[in-house]
């Protein structure tokens, strides 16, 4: 390392960060680049195995140790977020930021032809999960002694309808509604900022599944649409509040 760069003051040092779908995609990616900038990442997903993985990448880098946590945000029950909230707090005490990353796809349908049991179950997880953990986490992110950072993934889909994306279109709509309401509920009176963030088009199973005749080299990968994802975790966007954020502008 130059002697410029272990000079450069880590920018999420002793934060305490969740974030979700942190097993595969742009998550794990975010939780890597969190733990870089000295974050204790908590690694939130369902695919127990895909988690540990990220676990010993940060461990073999050296960086501060992650907590692997294997949850189903689709589980529709909120006693097991409370469960999960009490557990961050035993072990924690405090959130000082969170990364509600982790999201489904579904069908890709008209509406008069989309599956009923499809659409539950991207409403279960990409909205009624998302409720609930920002629910139950609230209380955690007031804690924290820095003022905490509340991120949402969006999507461009959620920001203007687009035929055929069903669920997940309506999902990440809801999304937005959600973000535009904590946003105004948190800031002022519990010093929680809340953002939506649209990754863009990037290089991932669920890009992949959603495009599958597109040549995924040209696209940005998670690595490269990460310096927003910091900066939206960090002091620096300190006075960034309801606010819709595109991280390319590939859409
Ligand atoms: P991936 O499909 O690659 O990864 C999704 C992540 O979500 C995985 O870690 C998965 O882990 C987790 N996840 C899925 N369902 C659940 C569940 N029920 N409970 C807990 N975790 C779950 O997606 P991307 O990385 O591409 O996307 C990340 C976010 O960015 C999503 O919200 C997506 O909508 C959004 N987005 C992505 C774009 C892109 O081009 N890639 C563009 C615009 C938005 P596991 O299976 O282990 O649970």
């Amino acid at each position: 390392m130059s002697q410029a760069a272990a000079e450069t003051p880590l920018k999420l040092k002793d934060r305490v960060i969740l974030v979700t779908g942190a097993s595969y995609g742009i998550g794990a990616h975010a939780a890597l680049a969190y733990a870089r900038e000295g974050a204790t990442v908590i690694l939130l997903g369902r695919t127990q195995d895909m988690l540990e993985a990220v676990y010993d990448r940060i461990e073999s880098e050296g960086l501060p140790q992650a907590a692997v946590l294997p949850f189903d945000l689709g589980c529709n029950d909120e006693e097991k977020f409370i469960e999960l909230a009490d557990l961050i707090a035993a072990e924690f005490g405090r959130l000082d930021g969170a990364l509600l990353n982790a999201g489904v796809l579904g069908q890709k349908a008209p509406i008069e032809g989309y599956n009923w049991a499809a659409w539950k179950q991207v409403m279960d997880i990409n909205v009624n999960g998302q409720f609930l953990l920002a629910k139950s986490i609230t209380p955690l992110l007031e804690r924290s002694p820095h003022g905490a950072s509340l991120v949402l993934t969006s999507s461009s889909v959620g920001r203007e309808g687009r035929a055929f994306w069903g669920a997940y279109s309506v999902s990440k709509f809801a999304i937005e509604g959600m973000m535009q309401i904590l946003a105004q509920e948190l800031y002022d009176s519990r010093n929680i900022r809340v953002n939506t963030l649209n990754p863009g088009a990037t290089r991932t199973s669920m890009r992949a599944d959603a495009y599958p005749a597109e040549n995924p080299e040209h696209l940005k990968t998670a690595a490269d649409i990460m310096d927003i994802h910091v900066y939206l975790m960090s002091d620096e966007s300190k006075h960034v509040n309801g606010q819709a954020l595109d991280a390319q502008t590939v859409k």
